[in-house]
């Protein structure tokens, strides 16, 4: 639609400029046409005569007698003196005497009818009339009567008839020759039809506008009005007869055009002006269209002659169109430049229009009104707005254009830098997911680990793979040094210290982030391992693809998680060692000897070596219990503890089987080894004078059993037998002893030392 409104702008615009083009030659024409006058006026000798002529044998009487008393002179033979309501009346007048060879007598117009009589011969008629001498209206064309070759000097008759307000001849009445007359219509009627063919182009532009316009009802007004005026100009146009000759249709589409042009410009004035006097116009287009329609309708349907529709109308025309151009003349300096220029074209032609009127009404004197400029003024009028209609558009269309463009670079731009970031996006979380991934394996990594040293190594040993590709540094905590030692650095780090100074973080800047890495400990807090400190440069191969802040946020939460691993392996620790360390004592309890056990003898086995274990219990504990109290067996418990801490080596497992029973696991040790340790034991606590809260409870003994092993070929169980049937053995044997349990072969009661208190 918009394209074909573009095409159509396209022809509008070359069409007005060959319609300016030709405006222009009409302009010329109009002007030379006047000074081509060669013309022999028929303006002498005229007489008139009221009522009409008898007739004899066809011919009428008063052609044939001269009778000078009843004729009277007129100096044109147009509307004689006296005329009372009668319609007939006779001219006469006498042909001039010159050298023709084609001549003619033309009359501009006769109102209505007419029977032209040379020597009581009828040499033209018009219209026809009846046997009372009356006819109908037949429109108003101009008349070529052609003269009898010995016309020259004879009197020539008209009759004519007319009911209408004028009765007559009309304009000018000539005689010249056949070919100046012809001349004279085409040169006459050149500037009248051009108008006519460059309106009906304006009317028809117009209509195929308005489909496409805003202003959509002006546009029809206007259109309407450049076909009333195409229909005035081409119908006032003398050579319409030489294309058809019809002259009551000519008057038809002339009367059609006149009466229409009211309703077009009432139309017009109503789409500009309808908000201020919505009324006065509407009524108008009423009053003009219903008079076009009646007068039409009338004359068709015969009721009244087309003739007899005029003098009301003109009255009407020219009471209502000027008052309809003053009523807006007085919004003149509110109205718009195109307002402006129509309502002048439109006044020139309400007064040519009026002149004309008064010319018809002999009002003033004959001569031809061009009205047919003021249409040329209207059509240029309608020209020069729609060009300057045209030029605005093509401006609009330029901005929207210029406008379109910036849009259409700010949406690019929009959508490249939205691809752009949706890129960095999908990098930064394929980046943060292989980190995620390998954050993952370390922690869990981390958290197999039983004690937080081993976490901690695991830690260190991924630091830098973890981090990659930005540079940086960790520095580990040692006790004895006040700053903390580079112990770690990898990538292109830049203005690291060697030694980092905790407490002077701020003066990094935020190209570097630090890091702690620490823990949180139920006893001691929180814990302070090690820092990490990430170098952020520009020339880092992520920095500048990622933002600086997504980075730092990554590697922040990354530390955040392995933090809160090493809380958790340093609680998971402290809980293993609860569970495994009797809390009276601080030995490893039972439980724990059962899995150091089978540990140690898969070592053993191993390493192909021989293994030994002690049992040894307090003799006569509950009496001691008993004696002294519960809290007082618990010190003795806590004693005996210290005891066997300082007679077995660190490698050897000591531990409380249960109550006042403890066994101790001596790897890589042989029997009698293990004997002389627990023989020292016993000793030492037999020595020992024990004191508490000012009670002398005196000596504590103890019994024990030991045996031993090669590890593969001999189980648990087993040596825990065997040390509780030497212990049994002791305890029967008398108490405070130590006894070994039997090789294979060997007399039982041979075997062990035994060292009676
Ligand atoms: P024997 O010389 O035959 O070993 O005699 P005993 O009295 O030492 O042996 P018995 O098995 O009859 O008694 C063990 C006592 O140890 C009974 C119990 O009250 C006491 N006992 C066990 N565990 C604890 C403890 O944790 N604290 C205290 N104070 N006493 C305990
Ligand atoms: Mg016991
Ligand atoms: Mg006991």
């Amino acid at each position: 639609m918009f394209r074909f409104a573009l095409g159509l702008q396209g022809i509008f615009q070359q069409a007005t400029r060959s319609s300016l083009a030709l405006c222009l030659y009409l302009l010329l024409q109009l002007c030379t046409s006047f000074l081509h006058a060669e013309t022999l006026d028929l303006n002498q000798n005229w007489e008139y005569r009221w009522g009409d002529s008898p007739f004899q044998n066809g011919v009428p009487t008063w052609t044939l007698e001269p009778a000078p008393e009843a004729w009277k002179p007129i100096d044109f033979p147009s509307n004689p003196p006296g005329r009372d309501g009668r319609e007939q009346v006779w001219y006469r007048t006498l042909i001039p005497d010159a050298d023709w060879r084609d001549p003619v007598l033309y009359i501009f117009s006769v109102d209505l009818i007419t029977e032209v009589y040379i020597d009581g011969q009828q040499i033209y008629h018009y219209g026809e009339f009846d046997a009372k001498g009356r006819g109908q209206f037949e429109g108003w064309p101009w008349h070529m009567i052609t003269l009898p070759e010995d016309a020259a000097g004879k009197p020539i008759y008209f009759r004519v008839f007319s009911n209408y307000l004028d009765i007559g001849l009309w304009g000018e009445v000539k005689v010249m020759e056949r070919t100046a007359l012809y001349q004279r219509i085409l040169e006459g009627s050149m500037h009248n039809l051009a108008i006519g063919a460059f309106s009906l182009i304006v009317a028809l532009l117009c209509l195929l506008f308005a489909p496409f316009n805003r202003e959509r009802l002006s546009l029809l007004s206007l259109a309407l009005f450049s076909f009333s005026h195409a229909g005035l100009a081409i119908s006032a146009s003398q050579a319409k007869q030489l294309l058809f000759h019809n002259p009551l249709l000519w008057e038809y589409i002339s009367a059609g055009c006149y009466y229409i042009m009211p309703v077009a410009l009432a139309l017009l004035l109503r789409s500009w002006y309808h908000e201020r006097y919505p009324k006065l116009f509407n009524r108008l287009v009423a009053l003009f269209g219903a008079y076009f329609i009646a007068a039409l309708g009338l004359s068709l349907a015969g009721i009244t002659s087309l003739a007899n529709t005029y003098p009301p109308f003109d009255m009407l025309f020219a009471i209502c169109v000027p008052s309809m151009l003053l009523v807006v003349a007085r919004h003149w300096p509110h109205a718009t430049r195109d307002q402006r220029l129509l309502l002048l074209a439109t006044s020139i032609m309400t007064l040519l229009l009026l002149l004309d009127m008064a010319v018809a009404h002999s009002l003033l004197p004959w001569g031809q009104v061009p009205v047919g400029i003021g249409s040329l003024l209207f059509s240029l009028a309608v020209v020069v707005l729609s060009l300057n209609h045209f030029s605005r558009t093509q401006k609009a269309l330029a901005r929207l254009n210029a406008t379109l463009e910036v849009r259409v670079a700010e949406r690019t731009q929009a959508l490249e830098e939205l691809a752009r970031r949706e890129a960095q996006r999908v990098k930064a979380l394929e980046f943060a997911n292989l980190k995620r991934s390998m954050l993952d394996e370390l922690v869990s990594e981390m958290e197999s680990r039983a004690d937080i040293e081993q976490a901690l190594a695991c830690l260190y040993r991924r630091t830098e793979d973890l981090c990659a590709p930005i540079p940086g540094a960790l520095y580990k905590l040692n006790a004895d040094e006040p700053l903390l030692p580079e112990s770690q650095r990898w990538g292109d780090a830049r203005d690291f210290p060697t030694n980092l100074d905790i407490e002077a973080d701020t003066s990094l800047g935020n190209r570097h982030l630090m890091l702690r890495i620490q823990y949180d400990t139920p006893l001691e807090q929180r814990k302070l391992e090690a820092i990490l400190l990430l170098d952020f440069n520009e020339e880092s191969a992520l920095v500048g693809e990622l933002s600086r802040n997504t980075l730092q946020l990554l590697f922040t939460r990354a530390i955040e998680r392995i933090n809160l691993t090493l809380s958790k392996v340093a609680l998971q620790q402290l809980l293993n060692r609860f569970s495994y360390e009797d809390a009276l004592t601080e030995l490893h309890n039972r439980r724990y000897l059962d899995q150091m056990l089978t540990h140690e003898l898969a070592r053993g086995e191993r390493t192909q070596t021989e293994i030994a274990l002690v049992i040894c219990d307090i003799d006569h504990f509950k009496q001691l219990n008993d004696n002294y109290g519960h809290a007082a067996g618990d010190h003795v418990l806590q004693i005996v503890a210290q005891q066997l801490r300082q007679a077995f080596r660190s490698s050897d497992i000591i531990c409380r089987y249960g109550g006042e029973e403890f066994v101790v696991v001596l790897p890589d040790t042989c029997l009698e080894d293990a004997r002389v340790r627990a023989e020292q034991l016993r000793m030492g606590m037999a020595a020992k004078s024990i004191v508490i809260e000012g009670d002398r409870i005196g000596s504590v003994t103890l019994s024990a059993g030991v045996s031993s092993g090669r590890a593969g070929t001999i189980d648990a169980d087993t040596l825990l037998q065997q040390a509780d049937q030497a212990l049994y053995r002791a305890k029967q044997s008398g108490r405070n002893r130590v006894l070994t349990a039997p090789d294979e072969g060997e007399d039982p009661d041979q075997r062990g030392a035994v060292v009676q208190t």
